[in-house]
């Protein structure tokens, strides 16, 4: 840490003539930049909390094996979706896919315009056994109370799919006609990261593949809006906004020996050999590189910060490689700059007296866009030496980066802008799965957004304990899905 403080004087002094200049000329003085702002959307708000709250209400819990879901849950769900959303089932064309995804078709006039889809997944994971006594109000109660609607799926992710719902329901009652095709497509099986052709998403996917059809756009659930507030720093909104997400692999590492009795142990048992590689990858982590999505969040950041803060971030290329040592350093950072290593499970021999024969250990990676599979095998066997066993067990790479300059980004960001003064649109890595990761083989422009306000403290609730959703930021889901699915069909 010494040496990274040491770097950031020579930096600082070097760059702090220019900072001052560019800071004075280039960007505005915060609050932040606003866009112009939109005209108010009519959103029924009391239909959608009544809406969630039974949509909350019906445990549709997945699992990867299927024998033990209870799909009459999820056919529950169906017939509460047509019973709330009446003129959505007129007027759209509805497909149950895969087991039970649902994919809608809102035809337009011009089926040859490249169409978009608004994906989310209907699945919620289960409450924790032995933790549903911990929540304030029952987790599949729905409850409407403190201002918030409470229960699983509350922000993950029933609050997106019911939102993109009264969108749709809302547009259609206002005789709204969109000039390209528009499709919804609700997977069942996220949660349980099903592949092939056991996966929702994937059937889906496989459906456009079938017809021909290659999407304008997606946009899925990742990001959400995030109150940043600093005092006399900054105070904005900060829209994240996925442009890709990170990859994941788990390798089995192993190591040989005789074994034997425990009291003619050799200097190294088995166990000891493979804690030292354990330590040699720990020690020997991936380079960390500040990716074009972290430079892009650090730069819409900046331009939005007081004038002390602002000096330094306005002076990005020069600081560039004195932040990359900064932030390697701090893991919530660092997980954005790198392909991470995390050593979860070990194994050795079956009794406290015994010397393992063989004792194994399972390292987590998660994988940066730009980087495989086979990467990370390669990196391993580089620091495992010759004699050890590396097998990996299951993993996928990464997503592709979607561009910033195609017209659904363009929307999201004129959007949120001219709905938000405060709103600072930053394209990042999502650092979990998601369903859009699916459509890749039909579309370019993946976006994974959530166009609700949340705190950091709201946000570590999903898949938690009293996961729930501030009433107050439901208006502006429907508001920002009625004008993005304008936005993009209007033409
Ligand atoms: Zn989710």
């Amino acid at each position: 840490m010494k040496k990274v403080l040491k770097g950031l004087g020579v930096a600082a002094a070097a760059g702090v003539g220019i900072s001052m200049v560019r800071a004075a000329t280039t960007y505005k003085a915060a609050p932040v930049d606003a866009g112009e702002q939109l005209a108010p959307e009519k959103v029924d708000v009391d239909r959608y909390i009544k809406n969630l709250s039974k949509a909350i209400q019906i445990p549709t819990i997945c699992n990867v094996d299927e024998s033990v879901v209870d799909w009459s849950k999820f056919d529950e769900f169906h017939d509460f979706l047509k019973e709330a959303y009446p003129l959505v089932h007129e007027n759209l064309g509805l497909e149950i896919v895969s087991t039970r995804s649902l994919l809608y078709h809102w035809k337009s006039a011009n089926p040859d315009k490249e169409p978009i889809a608004l994906l989310a997944h209907q699945d919620v994971v289960p409450v924790t056994p032995g933790t549903e006594g911990d929540w304030e109000y029952p987790p599949f109660s729905g409850e409407v109370a403190d201002g918030f609607v409470w229960g699983r799926g509350a922000i993950d992710m029933k609050n997106h799919l019911i939102g993109v719902m009264e969108a749709v329901e809302t547009l259609l009652e206002e005789g709204y006609v969109p000039e390209r095709d528009v499709y919804l497509c609700f997977g069942h099986n996220e949660e349980v990261m099903a592949e092939g052709e056991l996966c929702g998403a994937n059937v889906m996917m496989e459906w456009f593949k079938e017809r021909g059809i290659r999407l304008d756009s997606v946009i899925d659930e990742g990001g959400a809006i995030l109150e940043v507030k600093v005092d006399k720093v900054i105070d904005g909104h900060l829209a994240g906004v996925g442009l890709a997400e990170k990859g994941h692999v788990d390798f089995e590492i192993s190591v040989n020996a005789k074994g034997g009795h425990s009291s003619q142990p050799p200097k190294h048992s088995a166990l000891g050999r493979l804690s030292k590689i354990l330590c040699n990858l720990e020690n020997h982590q991936f380079k960390a590189e500040l990716t074009p999505q972290l430079c892009s969040l650090f730069n819409e950041i900046g331009k939005n910060t007081s004038y002390p803060v602002r000096c330094v971030m306005s002076n990005f290329p020069v600081l560039k490689p004195l932040l990359t040592k900064v932030c390697s350093e701090i893991p919530p950072v660092a997980s954005m700059m790198r392909t991470t290593t995390a050593v979860t499970m070990a194994n050795g021999s079956p009794a406290p007296n015994v010397l393992p024969q063989k004792a194994s250990a399972v390292v987590n990676f998660r994988i940066m866009p730009g980087q495989t599979v086979e990467d990370v095998e390669k990196h391993i066997r580089k620091y495992a030496g010759p004699k050890t066993e590396v097998k990996m067990l299951a993993g996928k790479n990464p997503s592709k980066i979607s561009p910033t300059d195609s017209r659904a980004f363009k929307a999201i960001e004129k959007i949120c802008k001219g709905m938000d003064p405060k709103a600072i649109v930053a394209p990042y890595l999502v650092m979990g799965g998601t369903d859009s990761r699916q459509y890749e083989d039909v579309c370019d422009n993946i976006y994974r957004y959530s166009p609700y306000l949340m705190t950091t403290g709201l946000l570590l609730t999903t898949h938690g304990t009293n996961e729930r959703i501030p009433v107050s930021s439901l208006e502006d889901g429907v508001a920002f899905f009625k004008r993005y699915i304008r936005e993009l069909t209007a033409d």
